[in-house]
């Protein structure tokens, strides 16, 4: 989170604007929570310049529950053709299984998830009902530089893309997208909302078991009022949307700012790692995410050195997933510059006294 957002969600936190409560005092009815919303979907439009055939959802259940709500709203138990690129769009396959039939059009498991084959070669299904990927593996540390132009591949499906891991980090090409997912907790705030931008031709699919409160229709229908929406969730993202739109780099504002920084961020620890032998990244530099950063030590004996001393520095959370090991650096849209000079010192220095 933004220590800005933090301070301001501090201060406000006992009486919002005078209104004599707190957020989580409100009644999600009430005028004053009608404002929050209100302003929170009009920034988030503007900030990723959703336009105006896509709908704005403030939904619960995460990433892994948008991996049953999805099919749930868009496959109609039809076939969905998957991309799989790591772990979790493995998990989106598996779990649409239950609701349609899941089909993989392509993966990269047997290199190890470490490279995104080649869209040319996908083998799309011609009767998919849609077509998933992940457009930032946080794991693998995977992310697509470029989201595919179904068309162009000869695939009339809606692109579904889980761009939990990276929302708000980079634009994102709406002409590309029919919908995209996200849980909040990496980039727009606290753990216990999901995003889902939507087109509105793809409201009216879902199948009759999907629950109510998870059916895109009625929740579009509701202004995302179906039922009680995560209104601190909601509030927390809000301000973290303002607190984007400010962001400046040069001439550039909002999200084009955070994404030339976050080139400049991840650039700096990649071309670190990639000058030294001490370190090893083994993801294809083409499909390298700017969000999620995993290395491991050449030699692994040092691993657990490497963290304690991590640690002292003030340099948290650097373990790696235990189904990659080694480390990873989530250098998420509030993670300054300073913050990964600080980890590259570190490393530096590490390498000088353990090579
Ligand atoms: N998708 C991606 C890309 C993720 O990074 C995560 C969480 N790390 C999930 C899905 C699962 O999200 P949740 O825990 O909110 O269900």
């Amino acid at each position: 989170m933004p220590e800005a957002v933090l301070s301001r969600a501090a201060a406000e936190m006992l009486d919002w604007h005078g209104s004599g409560m707190g957020v989580m005092e409100m009644s999600h009815r009430g005028k004053e929570f009608g404002e929050i919303i209100g302003q929170a979907e009009a920034d988030f439009r503007q900030l990723l310049a959703v336009p105006s055939n896509f709908r704005i959802l403030f939904m619960q259940g995460g990433g892994l529950g948008e991996n049953a709500i999805v099919p749930l709203n868009l496959s109609r138990g039809g076939a969905v053709d998957f991309v799989v690129t790591g772990s979790w769009s493995t998990k989106s396959l598996k779990e649409a299984g239950r609701y349609c039939k899941a089909r993989t059009a392509a993966t990269n498991a047997e290199g190890g998830h470490v490279a995104i084959p080649e869209a040319a070669q996908w083998s799309l299904s011609p009767d998919a009902a849609y077509v998933h990927l992940c457009s930032n593996e946080t794991i693998n540390g995977i992310e697509f530089q470029e989201l595919p132009d179904l068309k162009a591949l000869g695939s009339d499906a809606p692109l579904v893309i889980d761009f939990s891991s990276h929302v708000a980090s980079r634009s994102v090409d709406w002409s590309r997208v029919g919908l995209a997912f996200g849980g909040a907790q990496k980039n727009l705030g606290p753990a216990g909302l999901t995003l889902v931008v939507v087109r509105e031709d793809l409201l009216d699919r879902a199948l009759p078991i999907c629950p109510s409160a998870f059916s895109y229709k009625l929740v579009a229908e509701n202004d995302s009022m179906y039922n009680t929406p995560p209104t601190w969730g909601i509030y927390m993202a809000g301000l973290t949307f303002q607190w984007l739109l400010q962001q400046k780099e040069g001439e550039l504002t909002g999200v084009a700012a955070m994404e030339a920084r976050n080139i400049a961020k991840a650039s700096l620890l990649y071309d670190f790692i990639d000058a030294s032998a001490f370190y090893v990244s083994k993801v294809d530099p083409a499909c390298r995410s700017r969000m999620n950063v995993p290395f491991l030590l050449a030699d692994e004996s040092r691993n657990e050195a490497f963290l304690t001393g991590a640690k002292a520095a003030g340099l948290l959370q650097l373990k790696g997933h235990k189904s990659v090991g080694g480390m990873r650096a989530s250098i998420y849209n509030a993670m300054p510059l300073e913050g990964v000079q600080a980890l590259v010192s570190y490393m530096r220095e590490f390498e000088r006294l353990h090579a």
